[in-house]
């Protein structure tokens, strides 16, 4: 099996420790490809360094939206611990170094809009008009954070005629996720899926020609309260499998044939 992992965060220190074991046990459970994503200017340029561990670590750069400077975050403790703070660098550095490292990445990630830890709905979407057209001069797909904005967002990549694009962990209404899928938007179900009811209604949903996995880990493990690590992908895929009555190997044939089209 060719396993995939299009979102993750390899450089968190949870896994400073032990990142060589992360991505032997990766590689042993059939992982080809893991994507780690940039949070900031500060976070992005580390990862190619990162990167050169292994093949199969693949870099994405972007902004998370909580981080860009001057975007205006909820007070409450939740809110703090969800981001690393203001970036130092304005979103238009930002882009403008990952545009500069565009053969190096294989997408712009993460990047999207968050409506449930700050109101600033105006200039975060702002931000996202900006990546949006990023991804559209240096022709990368997007990897999305929508959380309380799925709305916006969708509005925003049809107002683009944008769809190569990849909504991460999505939390909206089925209509919201039917609504991206007839825009052509793929999805990528996390490792939670194998507890969590809301993302098992939606590997359903999702036809296998849209979907792809993901752990978001260290966190949305498929255990609770346990590290999450890209070596999980298999148990998503085995739950997913079950969900949609498929056998496990066709699905993951599928969604590494969407990853590749989708990223290659
Ligand atoms: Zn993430």
């Amino acid at each position: 099996m060719h396993l995939v992992d299009v979102h993750t965060h390899l450089d968190d220190p949870k896994f400073a420790d032990d990142l060589d074991a992360v991505i032997a046990r990766a590689r042993a459970n059939g992982v080809v490809a893991v994507i780690t994503q940039g949070v900031s200017h500060e976070k992005n340029l580390p990862l190619l360094e990162l990167a050169r561990r292994d093949p199969i670590i693949k870099v994405a750069m972007g902004i998370y939206p909580l981080n860009a400077r001057g975007v205006v975050v909820h007070a409450d403790p939740d809110a703090a611990e969800d981001h690393d703070g203001q970036s130092a660098f304005s979103v238009e550095e930002t882009l403008r170094a990952i545009e500069a490292h565009k053969d190096n990445i294989i997408a712009i990630g993460e990047v999207g809009v968050d409506l449930h830890f700050s109101d600033d709905k105006e200039r975060q979407l702002e931000n996202f008009r900006a990546i949006v057209s990023l991804a559209k001069r240096i022709h990368k797909p997007l990897i999305i954070h929508s959380r309380k904005a799925e709305k916006e967002v969708l509005d925003i990549l049809e107002e683009e005629q944008f769809s190569k694009a990849v909504m991460h962990c999505f939390t909206g209404s089925h209509k919201l996720l039917r609504r991206g899928l007839a825009m052509g938007v793929m999805f990528s179900i996390p490792t939670a899926v194998v507890r969590n009811k809301q993302f098992q209604e939606n590997a359903a949903i999702i036809p296998s020609g849209q979907l792809l996995t993901e752990t978001d880990a260290p966190y949305m493990g498929p255990y609770k309260d346990l590290r999450n690590e890209p070596a999980n992908i298999r148990d998503a895929v085995l739950k997913i499998a079950e969900i949609k009555r498929m056998d496990p190997t066709e699905l993951a044939n599928a969604i590494y044939f969407n990853y590749q089209k989708m990223f290659l």
